[in-house]
């Protein structure tokens, strides 16, 4: 009930299509100095899309072996 999800204040979408969409608006207007949104992920957390400047990672899990 305490926890709170790590996605707590950012931006969400309710699919992937209009993650991407909003992608392509940051990228429309993208400012010099400010770290461009580089891809949507599906959340863990709260079932959205969010926005994330963050490649992506490689699952340890999956290399680790
Ligand atoms: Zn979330």
């Amino acid at each position: 009930m305490t926890h709170k999800p790590g996605c707590t204040g950012k931006r969400k979408w309710p699919s992937e299509d209009a993650a991407d969409a909003a992608l392509g608006h940051i990228w429309s207007q993208c400012k010099p100095g400010r770290r461009l949104e580089t891809r949507s992920y599906p959340c863990d957390h709260c079932g959205k899309w969010h926005l994330t400047s963050q490649p992506a990672q490689p699952s340890k899990e999956d290399t680790a072996a």
